[in-house]
């Protein structure tokens, strides 16, 4: 439940004037290579909210929204969905949450969506947590976890790698620049992927407190 001033905050567009008042982490990394598991151990040690880009598209295609059908296919070929419907989704789920801490997960996919999120957020993210595995690995992965997605098929992982390399790998790049990306070798166990995780929250975390 929102307050009157939360509501303030918001604007009334919906807009985030006060940005600042966001902290979000981008969890970055091919499909398959661990993001929402690690996500979920996150969450549990260090308070964040976690925000799949993937599991809000697939809620907006189960609520029947307008945009359903396009989502549904453009997934069903590996294909990133728009911007502008992608934004508009987490933005919505950070205005309606009570938190101020974010995992944003499998998001930004390509140059388009992270210029549209700081655009649209004025959101600048804190660092990025990039799981680096091999495709190898990856694909034995999506192929057996069994979640019942239509595109855990070969065929569109094929695609899902290309668009990864294409696409996303560039905005993996871009915050290299800036040096915000925390790479984590994601082939390994989920315990040991999770100890160099713990690790660098730990580490973040106490910069902050020493300030
Ligand atoms: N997707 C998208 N934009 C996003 C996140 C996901 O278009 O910001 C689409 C894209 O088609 C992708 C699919 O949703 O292949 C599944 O994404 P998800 O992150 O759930 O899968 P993962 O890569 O983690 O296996
Ligand atoms: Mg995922």
């Amino acid at each position: 439940m929102g307050t009157v001033v939360d509501a303030a905050n918001k604007g009334v567009n919906g807009s985030l004037p006060n940005e600042k008042k966001f902290k979000v982490v981008f969890v970055l990394g091919g499909p398959g290579s661990g993001k929402g598991t690690q996500c979920a151990n996150i969450v549990e040690h260090f308070g964040f909210t976690h925000l799949s880009a993937g599991d809000l598209l697939r809620a907006e295609i189960k609520s029947g929204s307008e945009n359903g059908t396009m989502i549904q296919n453009m997934i069903k070929e590996g294909k990133i969905v728009p911007s502008e419907v992608t934004v508009k989704l987490l933005q919505r789920a950070m205005q309606e949450s009570d938190n101020d801490k974010f995992l944003i997960d499998g998001f930004p996919r390509n140059e388009e969506n992270r210029a549209a999120f700081e655009n649209v957020t004025g959101i600048v993210p804190e660092f990025v947590l990039f799981f680096d595995c091999s495709e190898e690995e990856m694909e034995k992965r999506l192929l057996s976890r069994n979640q019942g997605r239509d595109d855990d098929n070969i065929e569109t992982i094929k695609k899902r790698f290309n668009v990864f390399v294409e696409s996303s790998l560039p905005v993996i790049e871009y915050y290299g620049s800036k040096g915000k990306v925390q790479k984590i070798d994601a082939c390994k166990p989920v315990e040991e992927v999770f100890a160099a995780v713990k690790a660098i929250f730990t580490q973040v975390h106490e910069k902050e407190v020493v300030g």
